[in-house]
């Protein structure tokens, strides 16, 4: 007989797997919050197990993080990659995959915890079939993206219907930010039980290392001006805006400024295209001398990009959370973000960095500029910045938020069976 221990969650994330390495091949935010609430639930005695499509056959099924916590990968279409935008087909599949999984282990999920839309198509299957509460966390919604893209993919329908319907019936929905919830309210429904809980990150591992020594690790000097952007090669990160800005930068041939463009590509697929597009565009301005691709930085070298730089640009048109800017506070590193969606909430204007138009390159121009040409008010900003997400945004208090929603939404649960069965 299948063992039920209240303990057992499920987090669900078909097309963002958490034990991939952070930073290429459409891995990004999400794979990191699965990953690091994942370790952090763990750590807060839960069993956590971790469901993604595998993507590869050569992977290994079952990745063990922590003693509880774990990534499970099933078969659900082909074992390669597959563009997030044509998985939906597959998730039948996936669904029956996880059923097996919880039959052949003889393990019963207490909750799951679904992410981005194609994993809440999921989630409401397995409610439907188990009587499973469900949590779902957006990442991103169609309804706020689709006005920021000039081709709308085939699979938009399905997916502001999914984004609806899981609003409506989830035991609850966690908005990272007050932004994202009034996204919701406004632009998909005004039913359902929404929660605002943040995402977080490594308060240890980010701002562990000094500006000094960080610059001296990279080989930059303590007087170059370091403009940073780390991320997804993505239109929608807008980093068209921040080498148009920094082209624009009063302080070009003035001080001898770096601006440094990190994140992982593949050549040939829209990563690698966008990095090529971005390539070309500082090739035509002349901005070869002083700008750099270092790739994707892994999880030991990114603390120490951030506390080198002098601030960091997160130009994106739309930004459910945005992880980098966090990290980059963390860090004491000021950021200069959009005027949009979670960076509205991370980011206080004046205090913990500058907030600009999206897309308006003369506006982050001003705004970088403001900023590096005052190094006090920079090491200011970067203070307030670091305390800031010390108090607010730290994986181990938002872990133990998300723990203590899913003890409430158990214990009703566990009633209206009580309530069914009486
Ligand atoms: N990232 C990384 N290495 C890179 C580029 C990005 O580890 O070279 C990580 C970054 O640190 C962050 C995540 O990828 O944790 C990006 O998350 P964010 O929410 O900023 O953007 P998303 O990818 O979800 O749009």
């Amino acid at each position: 007989m299948a063992s039920i221990n209240k303990k057992h969650i499920a987090l669900i994330s078909v097309h963002g797997d958490p034990a991939i390495e952070f930073g290429k091949e459409e891995a990004g935010g999400q794979n990191v919050y699965v990953r690091k609430v994942g370790e952090a639930l763990a750590k807060q005695g839960w069993q956590v197990d971790m469901f993604t499509r595998s993507s590869s056959a050569t992977d290994p099924k079952i990745v063990q993080h922590t003693p509880n916590c774990r990534t499970i990968r099933l078969t659900a279409g082909p074992e390669k990659f597959v563009p997030r935008d044509n998985i939906f087909e597959y998730l039948p599949e996936f669904v029956d995959q996880l059923l097996k999984f919880q039959k052949q282990s003889g393990i019963t999920y207490s909750l799951v915890h679904t992410n981005y839309w194609l994993s809440s198509w999921v989630g409401m299957q397995l409610t439907k079939i188990q009587g499973v509460p469900q949590v779902h966390t957006y990442h991103s919604l169609g309804a706020v993206k689709y006005k920021s893209v000039t081709t709308i993919p085939i699979i938009a329908t399905t997916r502001l219907a999914t984004e609806k319907a899981v609003l409506e019936t989830a035991s609850r929905i966690v908005a990272t930010s007050p932004q994202e919830k009034e996204h919701m309210r406004s632009l998909v429904s005004q039913k359902g039980n929404i929660d605002i809980i943040p995402c977080g990150t490594d308060t240890r591992k980010f701002g562990s290392i000094t500006k000094e020594a960080a610059r001296a690790k990279l080989n930059i000097s303590p007087e170059t001006k370091v403009i940073l952007y780390v991320g997804r090669f993505d239109q929608r990160k807008g980093i068209e805006t921040l080498v148009r800005a920094v082209n624009r930068s009063k302080l070009r041939g003035q001080a001898d400024l770096k601006l440094i463009i990190g994140g992982g590509s593949r050549p040939g697929q829209s990563d690698g295209k966008e990095r090529d597009r971005i390539e070309s565009i500082v090739g035509k301005l002349g901005m070869q001398e002083f700008t750099t691709f270092p790739g994707r930085l892994d999880e030991t070298t990114l603390p120490t990009y951030y506390a080198a730089a002098d601030v960091c640009v997160v130009p994106s048109h739309y930004e459910p959370f945005g992880l980098v800017t966090i990290e980059a506070m963390a860090s004491g590193t000021p950021v200069v973000g959009s005027d949009v969606g979670g960076l509205q909430f991370t980011v206080v204007p004046e205090e913990t960095g500058l907030l600009c138009p999206p897309k308006d390159e003369v506006a982050f121009a001003e705004a970088i500029d403001r900023i590096l040409s005052n190094p006090e008010w920079r090491n200011e900003l970067g203070d307030n910045a670091r305390k800031r997400v010390e108090e607010m945004f730290s994986w181990d208090g938002v872990a133990s938020q998300l723990g203590k929603l899913y003890e409430q939404l158990m214990a009703q649960s566990a009633n209206d069976l009580t309530a069914v069965s009486a």
